[in-house]
């Protein structure tokens, strides 16, 4: 019987900067539309109008489990344009999973042995913020326990 134990908490953190250039800025100013900066970027060049803004980057944090084989579950949020993907087996027996998003890209675990963990990073470049569709699915092993943590 499958058993979902929820912990999903979206949320919102200050602190991206972008530039915001005028249809009529130079290739320079222009070329910066898009970007993305931790810090508060400067001028692109002396005398810069580009006006520069900081907005909130919103943020994924999901743990769930999946139990036996063929459970599976679908995640949907916005987040970043990366996002961690971590799958922990918690027992008691070997098993794996298939993590497939935005359903055209997949990745799958290795067989993994009760306890082991494996890591898997997904990039995207779009808009911020980016909508990430996230399925995965016990692939192979029965009666095991798979935890998964979507962060980013
Ligand atoms: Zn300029």
């Amino acid at each position: 019987m499958p058993k979902h134990m929820s912990g999903s908490s979206g949320g919102v953190q200050p602190g991206y900067w972008h530039y915001l250039p005028k249809p009529t800025a130079c290739e320079k100013c222009r070329a910066m539309e898009g970007l993305w900066f931790k810090e508060r970027p400067g001028p692109v060049h002396p005398n810069c109008k580009c006006e520069v803004r900081q907005e909130p980057m919103p943020r994924v944090g999901i743990v769930n489990t999946l139990q036996g084989f063929e459970d599976h579950a679908t995640e949907k949020f916005d987040a970043g344009q990366k996002i961690t993907v971590t799958i922990r087996n918690l027992g008691p027996f070997w098993a794996g999973a298939r993590i497939w998003v935005d359903r055209t890209k997949w990745k799958s675990t290795s067989y993994l042995k009760a306890g082991k963990s494996e890591v898997f990073v997904f990039t995207k470049f779009s808009e911020l913020p980016v909508p990430w569709e996230v399925f995965i699915i016990i692939a192979v092993g029965d009666n095991s326990t798979l935890q998964y943590t979507i962060q980013g």
